[in-house]
């Protein structure tokens, strides 16, 4: 059984709160271990240390900084199957899923060992007589962030990454249900050269997220998890006058056009509705096509497709997907599941009862597939988070284009077509924040930003790309006049350059 603490200072430290959560195996649905659960003054504790390291960090030229990165990456390729490994048994997701977890987190931090250019500021010389103009970028101080379960290596990477490249100290508060892989990566930093103090990780549940959003000294708040939480989180830490993004729930829709690949868009489903059981904010949600005729070819594709998933505890080899995270989590599904039979949608594909033979108490069920569900009923407004895709029948294009512009979610959506103009009208006018053409998941690579519109996402800058170094540093703008010779009076009115 294993006993998750802090990290603080470069140290493991043991919790002192008394409180502790249970942390699962969803393969067989054992306990696997216990988090500590942090306190106020224990959150305190690593906001202290990360204070007093990191003026010395920022004070490190970037490439330095830049070069202990380099560093992780290698100790992070050295580890990367160990770490695979408890990412798959923490979370549920198979091995090959929790190495593209750790990949695209770590693509991250190759783009962040980048910032001496990133965090080049601008001149203009001779601005007006004597006037040179320049700007600089500086780190904020301490930084925090709040992660999600889903992406236990990726997501925490994405902030940590470009926060400490910028010559920030960094406060990760991650998810209490795979607390491992954020610990090793703490470790990982440290082997690296980091010096302590500069990641720290706290674990914790609401009473750690309070105290980090309440803390003077955290000066920037990183958050990605559900959509209620990320408005909460954003509200609160405004409020305490922090910069703050977060980035909530998504409800991903495809459509496909009547002239689209049939078997390239059913493939693309499968693998987007189904891959991680579901458990993705980029995951297809709903499949809209256009059309009666696209839409009972599209099925008749689709039904072998979803009744012939490989499920499978997440360490097996040659499996599709494997269990959800928690048994609440099976539960939850479950019910939108019930909710959607009772709401008049076809559920031609039933997951429900699906055992996992030798593996009774794991978080399993199979893949479900709704069809004929309508814009009104709750599987279709609220995200599932599971391996259950609904598909909608559109009768045209805008009517398909008006699903997704409407829905209060935009994160993620896609188009399948071999029209080039379908595909341009979709991306120039689709109210979401990533798209895909003919790319059923397009999240965006670590030099672009990532980030979802409407209720998928509050704050102004996206994660990861050149947003990543915006967010994690202020901009200082320095004016100055060079002789000081020149001698015209004390002016009352506000320079121009006229
Ligand atoms: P969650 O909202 O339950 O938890 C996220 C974080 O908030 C965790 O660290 C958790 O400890 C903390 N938290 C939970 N309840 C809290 C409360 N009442 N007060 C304060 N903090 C609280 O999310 P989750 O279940 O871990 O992750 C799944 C969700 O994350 C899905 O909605 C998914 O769409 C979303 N997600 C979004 C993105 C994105 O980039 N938009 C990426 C990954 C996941």
């Amino acid at each position: 059984m294993r006993n998750y603490g802090h990290f603080i200072g470069g140290k493991h430290v043991a919790g002192k709160s008394g409180r502790t959560a249970d942390v699962f195996q969803p393969l067989d649905g054992s306990v696997f271990g216990k988090v500590a659960l942090a306190s106020k003054a224990e959150v305190r504790e690593a906001v202290e240390n990360a204070k007093a390291a990191q003026p010395a960090w920022a004070a490190t030229n970037p490439q330095r900084r830049a070069r202990v990165l380099m560093k992780f990456l290698e100790l992070c390729a050295r580890d990367n199957d160990k770490m695979a490994e408890l990412l798959a048994r923490e979370h549920g997701k198979t091995i090959p899923d929790a190495k593209g977890d750790i990949q695209r987190g770590l693509e991250v931090v190759e783009f962040a060992i980048g910032a001496p250019q990133m965090m080049k500021g601008e001149y203009t010389e001779g601005a007006g007589p004597g006037i040179d103009i320049y700007s600089m970028r500086q780190p904020l101080g301490v930084c925090a962030g709040i992660t999600p379960f889903n992406f236990p290596a990726m997501i925490p990477l994405w902030k940590a990454g470009p926060a400490i490249a910028a010559g920030n100290a960094f406060v990760l508060k991650p998810s209490e249900r795979d607390p491992g892989v954020p610990l090793m990566l703490a470790e990982l930093f440290l082997e690296a050269g980091l010096p302590p103090g500069i990641f720290n990780v706290v674990n914790g549940d609401k009473e750690a997220v309070d105290a980090v959003l309440d803390d003077e000294d955290i000066k920037a708040v990183g958050f990605v998890g559900s959509t209620s939480i990320a408005e909460y989180v954003y509200s609160r830490g405004c409020a305490a006058g922090k910069r703050v993004q977060c980035f909530g729930g998504a409800k991903n829709h495809m459509i496909i056009m009547p002239d689209a690949d049939m078997d390239q868009a059913a493939d693309a489903l499968i693998g987007a509705g189904y891959g991680s059981a579901g458990e993705r904010c980029m995951a297809i949600s709903v499949a809209v096509p256009v059309g009666e005729d696209a839409a009972n070819r599209l099925m008749d594709k689709l039904v072998p497709r979803v009744e012939a998933l490989k499920i499978g505890p997440s360490t097996a080899a040659d499996v599709d997907f494997g269990p959800l995270v928690t048994a609440q989590a099976l539960e939850r599904v479950k019910g939108y599941v019930d909710i959607g039979v009772k709401e008049g949608a076809k559920l031609v594909v039933d997951g429900r009862g699906f055992k996992m033979q030798g593996y009774e108490n794991g978080y399993y069920m199979g893949g479900c597939l709704f069809d004929n569900v309508t814009k009104d009923m709750r599987i279709y407004k609220e995200e599932i988070f599971g391996p259950v895709l609904s598909v909608v029948r559109a009768k045209t294009y805008n009517e398909a284009l008006d699903l997704a512009n409407d829905h209060e979610y935009g994160n993620g959506v896609a188009i399948y077509t071999r029209d080039g103009d379908a595909a341009r009208d979709f991306a120039a006018k689709v109210n979401v924040g990533m798209v895909g053409i003919n790319v059923p998941i397009p999240v965006p690579l670590a030099y672009y930003t990532f980030g979802g519109w409407k209720r998928s996402s509050f704050g102004d800058l996206n994660q990861h790309g050149p947003d990543a170094f915006r967010f994690y540093t202020k901009t200082k703008t320095v004016t100055s006049r060079w002789p000081s010779g020149i001698k015209d009076g004390a002016s009352f009115v506000i320079p121009t350059m006229g």
